[in-house]
């Protein structure tokens, strides 16, 4: 009869926020909407993308919903990427 030796896990849970079932808000202040689009920048470059709803929250990446989404305008020499686009189904690769 063998002692169950080394068994004991140690595995530390991290903490990361489940995603799955949680809806996330847009960041626009005063409103409520669940997000459906990832906004993320880079100044140095003056470039804006907006991607499809991004399954880890982002510090650097504002969540938008669809309608703010769509209302974006960057300021005065920003470019705006809109990557969510539907007709390039290949465009969500991991
Ligand atoms: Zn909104």
């Amino acid at each position: 009869m063998g002692v169950a030796f080394g068994l004991r896990s140690t595995i530390r849970r991290e903490r990361s926020p489940t995603v799955s079932g949680v809806a996330r808000q847009c960041s626009k202040t005063g409103c409520s909407d669940s997000a459906a689009a990832t906004l993320t920048y880079q100044y140095a470059h003056a470039q804006v993308w907006l991607d499809p709803l991004h399954a880890e929250r982002d510090p650097h990446a504002y969540d938008l919903c669809e309608r703010h989404a769509r209302r974006l305008t960057a300021p005065q020499g920003w470019q705006v990427r809109d990557r969510r686009a539907p007709s390039r189904p290949n465009l969500l690769a991991v």
